[in-house]
């Protein structure tokens, strides 16, 4: 039987209604409208459209926007001057560098320099620490989003083996971390990974987070398995995911596709970290 689809975009469309709800509740009961800062050095053409979105997802659910752009030339002091300012605006209860930046800057320094409970993606080493250590911190957006899908399925995650491939700070540890936290049993494969295949085929859960089309094939796949393509990848003008979906399709009981899959959650995710940030805030007074 075919794998049911977990649809990013139905779940997105949902998700934001309910942000959306929760927007205008905070403007009534405090006054305070969320605010969303995304900082862009330099003009990838990728960034442009990424940062572009999130204007639009901030617009859309209510919230305020605000766009920093600043030149490829741009030095630490100013990028980290820029994020001192938004630290202390008011009205700005997010901060997102976008990446990556040019490679003069120091990422780490400027991630570094963002006020956890302002850092909306999750990258803070703060926010880090807290994921690893089982601490209340904001959450990288597409992770979470991942395993938001993954708990849609309504399957019980305590005691089930799950397996990550990929282990980058953005995605595949956070991930790791989070299923760790749902109480399963979790492996975290990479590229020195020796028999990938018989780690994978062991996994009721299976993320992949590899950045190569297609990675996953359906041999790799246990009959019945969940399985989260959160790759992105540019083959012939096209999207696609690090699993092959046709194949995999008749294996796994669930999945999710690209596009249309956990792309689709990340911004949304990004705008309920933003929420969240200033819903603490407000409660603080
Ligand atoms: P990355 O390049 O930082 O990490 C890739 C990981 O894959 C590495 O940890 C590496 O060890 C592992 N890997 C590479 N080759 C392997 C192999 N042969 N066997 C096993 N593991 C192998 O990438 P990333 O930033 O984690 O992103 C991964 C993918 O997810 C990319 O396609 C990226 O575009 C996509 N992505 C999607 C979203 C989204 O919103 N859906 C967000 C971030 C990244």
């Amino acid at each position: 039987m075919a794998a049911q689809i977990l649809d990013g975009k139905v779940m997105s469309e949902k998700l934001r209604r309910e942000i959306g709800e929760r927007v205008l509740c905070l403007k009534r009961e405090y006054g305070v409208v969320p605010g969303l800062a995304v900082i862009l050095v330099g003009n990838d053409p990728a960034s442009e459209i990424y940062v572009r979105n999130k204007e639009k997802g901030c617009l859309e659910a209510g919230m305020h926007s605000e766009t920093v752009r600043m030149p490829a030339e741009t030095q630490q002091e100013d990028l980290e001057r820029e994020i001192d300012r938004l630290n202390r605006d008011p009205r700005i209860h997010g901060i997102l560098v976008q990446l990556p930046l040019p490679e003069h800057l120091d990422e780490a320094a400027a991630l570094a320099r963002i006020l956890p409970e302002k850092d909306v993606d999750g990258f803070h080493l703060l926010n880090a620490g807290k994921l690893m250590t089982g601490g209340e911190g904001v959450i990288p957006c597409t992770p979470r989003g991942a395993l938001y899908m993954i708990q849609q399925t309504g399957v019980d995650l305590t005691g089930k083996e799950a397996v990550v491939i990929g282990r980058s700070n953005i995605v595949g540890k956070p991930m790791a971390m989070l299923l760790l936290r749902e109480n399963c049993t979790v492996t975290l494969c990479h590229s020195r990974t020796k028999q990938l295949a018989e780690h994978t085929r062991r996994a009721d859960i299976l993320v992949a987070a590899v950045g190569r089309a297609g990675f996953v094939t359906a041999d790799m796949v246990k009959p019945g398995a969940i399985v989260i393509d959160v790759g992105i990848n540019r083959v012939d003008g096209k999207v696609r995911g690090d699993v092959d979906f046709d194949a995999v399709c008749g294996v796994a009981s669930w999945i999710t596709p690209v596009p249309g899959g956990v792309g689709k959650m990340t911004i949304t995710m990004l705008l309920q970290n933003t929420l969240e940030a200033a819903e603490r805030t407000a409660r603080r007074g």
